[in-house]
């Protein structure tokens, strides 16, 4: 495979329309090639897949630059809030770090948008593409030569079997990707012992624009704020031990377990709202890459949203396919997986890393964490550096 195998306008099948693959599907369409988008679910019209929920997200400044300047998805803007200072502590221990975006000499260390409204933006510029987007798909069959990759399945209410072909196939389908379980690519996955609990929280006092991330012994709560200069986004993770008690308590009690989550220090919550409940399951396939199908978004790497990365990464994975399909070369598409692959591990260590460090079973342990954070609190070449990294560059 090289340039020169490829048609004169190259094609592309992209599988999954979450906000990864969907994404995948502008990108490579803004760069001349034709493009097939396959979703699952069977959509109304003006629908957009579940995916795109009301979980809120952190983007970081790097995926925000991205999408308004290289995607052009300048109507992004209006629906992002701001954070300009990010306060992390353990509970039960005195260590904290405050990262403040003046420190860093930038507008903010990262921004918040509901994964609906981010669903919305991007869609309403789909739709004024010519990329055939066929929803409702049921795939049967996947298979490559060395110049094309063919899908085959139907279409919900068309009794036609159908087959879709192009140069390549990009694989967004999320964490249980059909692609790659035909392709048998193994993957790792673990199961955490806690569970996620997210929603959206008033304040007793607003929030400035700020976020709050504590660790506790069953995982993180953080905070991040929102339009509404009251409102935030709650995250609390508990024990899978007490997954019927909490999935049943009502809103005041989860107001309450939140609190003593933060301590009299931090922001209280008053009241929350829309709850809702996740798994959470780290899936981390051995390779991504066979042929001329990239596995990428959810597919090539779900993980602990605690630092708020899966989407980043995935849009890092965008990049990266719109940068090589100008050129489209074998060596190029080899050494693109390899180096995303390299990204992909490197983001989930130091995500599980943080998850298991300030959670550890032994107290001395979660100590000596916490001890570091008033460390780099002071140390400020290190924690400008982490700072640059968790905002994406
Ligand atoms: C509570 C929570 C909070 C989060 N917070 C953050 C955050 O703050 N920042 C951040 O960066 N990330 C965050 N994430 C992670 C982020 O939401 C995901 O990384 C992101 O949704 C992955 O997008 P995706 O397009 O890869 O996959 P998905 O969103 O899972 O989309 C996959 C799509 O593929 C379709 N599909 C599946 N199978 C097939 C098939 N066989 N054929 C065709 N289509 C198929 C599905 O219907 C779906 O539309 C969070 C996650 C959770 C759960």
């Amino acid at each position: 495979m090289d340039a020169t195998t490829l048609s004169p306008q190259p094609s592309a099948l992209v599988v999954g329309a979450g906000p990864v693959g969907a994404l995948t599907a502008l990108g490579l369409w803004q760069q001349g090639w034709q493009v097939t988008l396959l979703e699952k679910e069977a959509l109304p019209t003006q629908n957009l897949p579940s995916s795109y929920d009301n979980r809120q997200l952190a983007l970081t400044p790097q995926s925000v630059e991205w999408l308004t300047q290289t995607l052009k998805l300048t109507d992004l803007t209006a629906k992002l809030t701001p954070i300009t200072h990010i306060h992390t502590s353990s509970k039960g221990h005195l260590g904290s770090m405050l990262m403040t975006a003046s420190q860093q000499g930038v507008p903010a260390l990262g921004y918040t948008i509901a994964q609906r409204a981010l669903g919305e933006v991007i869609f309403a510029h789909l739709k004024q593409t010519e990329i055939q987007f066929i929803t409702g798909v049921q795939l049967d069959s996947l298979t490559q030569s060395n110049e094309q990759v063919v899908l085959t399945g139907s279409v919900t209410d068309d009794p036609v079997p159908q087959k879709w072909q192009a140069d390549h196939l990009f694989a967004a389908d999320g964490a249980h990707s059909w692609i790659r379980n035909q392709l048998a690519i193994s993957s790792e996955t673990r199961h955490y012992s806690h569970q996620l609990m997210t929603c959206i929280g008033t304040l007793s006092e607003p929030h400035q624009q700020g976020a709050v991330e504590r660790f506790t012994p069953s995982g993180p709560t953080a905070m991040l704020p929102l339009a509404d200069p009251y409102q935030v986004k709650l995250v609390y993770c508990y024990d899978l031990a007490e997954i019927d008690h909490v999935t049943r308590m009502d809103h005041d009690a989860l107001v309450e377990r939140v609190n003593a989550q933060l301590g009299k220090a931090l922001p209280q919550v008053a009241a929350v709202s829309e709850v809702t409940h996740y798994p959470l399951v780290e899936v981390k396939p051995e390779r991504i890459q066979s042929g001329r199908v990239l596995l990428m978004g959810n597919a090539a790497h779900t993980q602990h949203p605690v630092a708020g990365q899966g989407l980043n990464l995935g849009i890092r994975d965008v990049q990266a396919v719109v940068a090589w399909s100008q050129h489209a070369d074998e060596q190029a598409w080899h050494e693109m997986a390899d180096v995303r692959l390299k990204d992909h591990r490197h983001i989930m260590r130091a995500t599980h890393g943080l998850v298991t460090l300030f959670s550890h079973p032994q107290a001395l342990i979660r100590g000596f964490a916490s001890a570091g954070l008033t460390l780099l609190n002071v140390m400020t070449p290190l924690k400008k550096r982490i700072t640059r990294m968790a905002m994406g560059y």
